[in-house]
């Protein structure tokens, strides 16, 4: 048996999604007239009663798109300086959009209202241009931590009050929506425009969906075709994430229960120091030994069991749709008996 806790993007579609992906009718979405594609741009914006959305191929075309759309090239952009905008996608912020970032320290990933209006630039010649706002909820690299929603409230007055873009990156957003009993629509009143992905917790084989007002979209939808993201028959994939926003959201609280598991053994284990408060679906944790990350992954793997070495010291697992109960039992005893 293996079982992989790498990431969340690892799961196969379930027989019924592939069932939907099967049936489903096509088109050419870059003449606008492929039905599945339609159906889940409209559902996903009724979903967060956002005007418009775009499907893309990936989470980072989403972000990249919208940062583009957002800004004008010299501006500077603000976010934590975890954020996967500026971590993890490849540069693409100074190479799509020509924009600078100011990176800030947040708590586990996660910035306030107040350390972004200390961030923002006075208007003088010498100072990059202010534009945007980047958040991510749930945070991946504070380990899937949740933003308080009276922050993120607080923060939209603070880039009101700027004349700010506010984005929020939710690759996990509906981990979030879960775990705090929150509404999709309430997001949808606080950014200019969120990136949802099908492809992480929801189980989707590929996809990601950017929403925000009509005009924006319009604009995002140029973008995405400049990217090369403009796909043809995207129906057989868009109804893997039609299914996944009908079907698989509410599971999600399985995943943040497997978790919580994992985490209460992995604090008792003599070889962790430490393990990033677990909110949703990912633990993260430190080890005692320096730099013993890699030689911990590698003993995990021998036992097939399949975890990440995000830094030197730090090992990540992520649970999802294709970890089971029985897995999660076993992963526990596992973790148990290593030293
Ligand atoms: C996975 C992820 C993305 C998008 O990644 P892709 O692999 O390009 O789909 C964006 N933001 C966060 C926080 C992510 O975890």
């Amino acid at each position: 048996m293996r079982i992989d806790f790498r990431s969340d993007t690892v799961t196969r579609p379930t027989k019924e999604m592939l069932e939907a992906m099967f049936k489903t009718a096509v088109g050419d979405d870059v003449f606008g007239e492929d039905p599945a594609v339609n159906a889940l741009e409209q559902y996903a914006a009724g979903m967060f009663g956002m005007e418009a959305s775009l499907f893309c191929p990936s989470g980072t075309m989403t972000n990249q798109v919208a940062i583009k759309c957002h800004t004008q090239p010299g501006d500077e952009v603000i976010c934590d300086f975890l954020a996967h905008i500026y971590q993890y996608e490849g540069g693409g912020i100074a190479f799509n959009s020509g924009c600078q970032v100011k990176v800030l320290p947040g708590d586990r990933g996660r910035i306030t209202a107040a350390q972004v209006a200390d961030a923002i630039n006075a208007n003088d010649v010498h100072k990059a241009h202010t534009s945007l706002v980047c958040i991510e909820n749930t945070a991946n690299r504070g380990g899937g931590s949740c933003y308080d929603w009276t922050e993120l409230q607080r923060m939209q007055q603070v880039c009101r009050q700027h004349q700010l873009a506010f984005h929020l990156d939710g690759a996990r957003l509906f981990n979030a929506i879960v775990a705090k009993g929150e509404n999709p629509l309430s997001y949808g009143k606080l950014f200019d425009s969120i990136s949802i992905c099908l492809s992480k917790g929801l189980g989707a084989p590929v996809g990601s969906v950017l929403l925000g007002k009509k005009a924006f979209i319009d604009r995002a939808r140029r973008v995405r075709k400049v990217l090369g993201g403009g796909m043809r028959q995207a129906g057989y994939i868009a109804a893997a994430g039609l299914y996944a926003l009908q079907h698989h959201i509410s599971r999600l609280e399985q995943d943040h229960i497997h978790a919580a598991e994992i985490a209460k053994v992995l604090q008792q284990a003599p070889y962790v120091q430490t393990v990033l408060p677990v909110e949703t679906n990912i633990i993260i944790f430190g080890l005692a030994k320096t730099a013993s990350a890699k030689r911990f992954v590698a003993q995990l793997e021998k036992k097939g069991i399949l975890g990440y070495a995000i830094s030197p010291d730090q090992v990540r697992l992520v649970t999802h749709l294709d970890i089971s109960n029985d897995m999660v039992m076993h992963t526990c005893d596992v973790l148990r008996r290593m030293v």
